[in-house]
């Protein structure tokens, strides 16, 4: 053989038993979902694997809160999601506002410039929410075909209040698109009653599933400009033409064709997490993380920490971003956790790099108990932070 069997993969598998995901995402898999991941694989167009798949898409109404008919999941990250919402309702030639607000929307840019799809931003200071006056103003300069805008802006902690935004946007002629990767199942969120037209989240987060199977849902106005397009949706991977009718969400009678071969253990892992929200109710997870997120605020309030967002109804209910002490480094913050506590916290990203450090609690790690183990965690791992710029 030219390549010997490398001998790292001789060795069995070694991956640390207990660690808490407290970052900005992934979150932890509750039991009953890493339990459905250890079932034997099953075929893509297999009779068991459809109807999970039909009762991922009810349970996707249900969380987004819409009855849109094109309701299913993309096989990829929550990157996938916004490549495949921006591909489908725009096409070349076509122009994008997108409201910078953070990381995400120069995701989004770029991803739309790549299409040959014309960006114009409107600007917004940092960690702070935008008002309906301002976004008018912006969506009449430019009359865009679609706005992009982030429910849940995880490089800063930001939530951005979406109501009355979507009829702004149709008054003007355009699809309003928001990313809530970061949001869904643990901050409200009305897909129809507040006129979103294409909507994406993420598996991994407050939801609870692996990463890797994204959640999106296009309005009927998105499904019409999709199924009116001039030109074909410019990758065949993303084409809702395709993907909707292997989720079967047009016509039931028409055969599910192959599109692609759909991961079966995601498929497995989201209809667990969809199943376990679908049993706590929305509400009640809404309300589960308001209280948990209260809690911890005010135990770094108690501290003294700073938060990004000065606003507290504007700061999230998933991630929060707490200024990082004066003098003090992220990386040795970072470090301690891990080892001392094996709790994940993460950095700034984006705009935010070198400012803050940024600390999730979503889906099972959003628990009154974690709150407290977080903030014992942030306070030795800051200690040991000042004590190493000494
Ligand atoms: N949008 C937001 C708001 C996010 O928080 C993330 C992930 N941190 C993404 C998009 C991208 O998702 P992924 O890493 O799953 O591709």
């Amino acid at each position: 053989m030219q390549v010997e069997p490398p001998k790292e993969l001789l060795k069995p598998l070694q991956l640390p038993q207990q660690r808490l995901l407290t970052g900005p995402g992934p979150s932890n898999c509750s039991q009953r979902v890493l339990r459905s991941l250890q079932n034997q694989v099953l075929g893509h167009n297999q009779p068991e694997i459809l109807q999970l798949m039909d009762e991922i898409k009810a349970g996707l109404r249900y969380a987004f809160q819409t009855d849109n008919k094109l309701t299913l999941a993309v096989s990829a990250s929550g990157h996938g999601g916004m490549q495949a919402a921006i591909c489908n309702i725009l096409e070349c030639g076509e122009n994008i506002l997108i409201v910078k607000a953070g990381i995400w929307a120069e995701r989004a840019a770029d991803m739309a410039e790549r299409l040959g799809i014309h960006v114009d931003f409107m600007e917004t200071e940092l960690g702070v929410a935008f008002g309906l006056r301002e976004f008018e103003e912006a969506v009449n300069k430019y009359w865009p075909k679609a706005v992009f805008v982030t429910h849940s802006e995880s490089s800063t902690g930001l939530k951005q209040p979406l109501e009355g935004l979507g009829d702004i946007v149709h008054k003007y002629g355009g699809l309003l698109i928001v990313d809530t990767v970061a949001s869904l199942g643990a901050e409200p969120f009305f897909a129809d009653a507040w006129g979103i037209d294409v909507v994406y989240t993420g598996s991994q987060k407050a939801l609870g599933a692996p990463a890797g199977i994204t959640p999106i849902s296009f309005s009927p106005a998105a499904e019409k400009k999709i199924l009116t397009r001039k030109s074909p949706v410019p990758v065949f991977y993303w084409d809702m033409t395709w993907l909707g009718r292997y989720w079967n969400c047009f016509d039931p009678q028409t055969p599910r064709p192959y599109h692609h071969t759909i991961s079966a253990t995601l498929v497995y892992g989201l209809r667990e997490a969809l199943a376990q929200l679908a049993e706590e109710g929305l509400a009640a997870s809404w309300a589960r993380h308001a209280n948990v997120t209260q809690k911890f605020h005010e135990g770094l309030a108690r501290r003294g920490y700073q938060f990004f967002v000065k606003q507290p109804q504007h700061r999230l209910k998933t991630v929060t971003a707490i200024m990082l002490p004066n003098g003090v480094e992220a990386q040795p913050i970072i470090r301690y956790a891990m080892d001392r506590y094996n709790l994940e916290f993460s950095g700034g990203l984006g705009p935010t790099a070198g400012k803050v450090i940024r600390i999730g609690l979503m889906g099972v790690n959003a628990t009154s108990g974690h709150a407290d183990l977080v903030l014992r965690g942030l306070d030795d791992a800051v200690k040991y932070a000042k004590s190493c710029q000494l």
